[in-house]
C-alpha cells in the first residue's frame, strides 16, 4: 500500500484521536492512521492534497477552503517537506519514527502547529507541550 501524505499531515497523524471534520474525514483517517502503521506501507511525500484531503469537507476545488487558506496550508507542509526528500518513497515506519525524532519540543513544530484548532484534542501537541 502507498500513500500520498501532505507535510503537515504527518504531525496530524501522530495526534490524531478519532476527532475530524465529518464522519467520512474520521473514518478515512483511521483508516490511515492503522496503514501507515504497517511494514508493507510507503508513503510519498506532498505539499497539495493528498488521500486524507480527499475525504475531507473542506477540500474546494484543489485547495484547502479558500485560496488564501490553502497558501497557510502548504506553507505548513513546505516547513515539514524541507526536513525530508519529496523525490523518495519512504517506509511508513521508518518516515513516523524520523518525525519522532525532528519534533520533539513544542518549539520544533512552532511554524506548523501553533495556529491549528486542534491542540487541545492533539495527542502530538499535548505531549510536546508537556516535553517543554
Ligand atoms: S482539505 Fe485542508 S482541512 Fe481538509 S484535510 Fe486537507 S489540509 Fe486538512
Amino acid at each position: 500500500m502507498k500513500l500520498i501524505l501532505r507535510g503537515h499531515h504527518l504531525l496530524c497523524l501522530k495526534g490524531f484521536q478519532g476527532y475530524g471534520y465529518s464522519k467520512d474525514f474520521t473514518e478515512n483517517m483511521n483508516e490511515i492512521n492503522s496503514q501507515r502503521k504497517s511494514e508493507y506501507t510507503t508513503v510519498k511525500l506532498t505539499d497539495s492534497p493528498d488521500d486524507i484531503c480527499k475525504a475531507c469537507p473542506n477540500l474546494n476545488e484543489g485547495f484547502c477552503q479558500t485560496e488564501s487558506e490553502n497558501e497557510k496550508i502548504i506553507k505548513m507542509d513546505r516547513e515539514v517537506l524541507k526536513k525530508f526528500d519529496t523525490s523518495k518513497e519512504y517506509e511508513a515506519i521508518e518516515l513516523f519514527e524520523e518525525i519522532d525524532k525532528i519534533y520533539n519540543t513544542k518549539e520544533s513544530v512552532s511554524k506548523i502547529c501553533f495556529n491549528c484548532i486542534w491542540h487541545d484534542k492533539c495527542l502530538f501537541y499535548q505531549k510536546l507541550s508537556n516535553n517543554r
